[in-house]
């Protein structure tokens, strides 16, 4: 069970104002998109919430616990990066086992979790390949593959799929939808297309120059924007 609440986050980099007071919660197992333009402040958002950046007000709670003294390795969570920076010299089964061996976690236990991960990513062939001889999705789902097998109750993603064409897109969009009903996680996903986030949350947040704009599911932010960026963005008929 994972639920995250927000709580007047603020972040300032310098004079730079760039998270000005955001409040969220994020129930259990929910599917979050956060959408909004590009320098919104999504990634800054993310990283907080998975301990790589520390806010500069506001508390982060995770089922109820505060985590801002927390680091990231002890929050529960894992992240997806756009640029999946695997190792180029090891091979799939060593990429995703990695972080468990960094955990001291004994070799057969991790051959154990990373074939569970693969089988559900459907990796299972190609786990002696290296990333190299990969193509652009198969990577992308080592890359998700590492973050499984830690087995997470939050799985964060910063804009997981903008490297890939537009047909592995859509196909890549219906695997985290299905991996999200096997998972039963949380997930909280960083775009800037409006197109994933209408088919792939629960529950949209609406970020602009670090203000949340509109909270709501996609049929009420398409039916009932709050305003002219929230009718924009999402493109509901104006
Ligand atoms: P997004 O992910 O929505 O594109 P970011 O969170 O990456 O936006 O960035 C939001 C704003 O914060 C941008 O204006 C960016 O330049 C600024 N920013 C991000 N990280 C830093 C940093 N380490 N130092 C100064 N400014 C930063
Ligand atoms: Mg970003």
């Amino acid at each position: 069970m994972a639920t995250l609440q927000l709580k007047n986050i603020i972040k300032e980099f310098g004079d730079t104002h760039v998270i000005k007071g955001v409040d969220l919660d994020v129930q259990d197992k929910e599917f979050v998109v956060f959408v909004g333009p590009s320098g919104c402040g999504k990634s800054t958002l993310l990283r907080m919430i998975a301990g790589l950046e520390n806010a500069t007000d506001g508390d982060i709670l995770i089922d109820g616990k505060r985590m801002n003294e927390i680091g990231p390795a002890e929050r529960g969570l894992a992240m997806v990066f756009q640029s999946y920076a695997l190792y180029p010299h090891m091979t799939v089964e060593d990429n995703m086992g990695f972080s468990l061996r960094l955990a001291g976690v004994s070799k057969s236990e991790r051959k154990e979790k990373v074939l569970a991960a693969a089988r559900i990513l459907q990796l299972e062939e190609l786990l002696d390949r290296k990333p190299k001889a990969l193509s652009g999705g198969q990577r992308q789902r080592v890359a998700i593959g590492r973050a499984i097998v830690r087995n997470p109750s939050i799985f964060l993603f910063d804009e997981p799929l903008s490297n890939l064409d537009a047909a592995l897109r859509v196909q890549m969009r219906i695997e985290l939808a299905r991996l999200h009903e096997e998972l039963d996680a949380t997930m909280i996903y960083v775009t800037h297309d409006q197109i994933e986030a209408m088919t792939m949350a629960d529950k949209i947040v609406v970020l602009q120059k670090g203000v949340v704009e509109q909270v709501g599911s996609p049929m009420e932010l398409y039916h009932h924007p709050r305003n002219r960026f929230v009718a924009g963005f999402i493109g509901s008929p104006t």
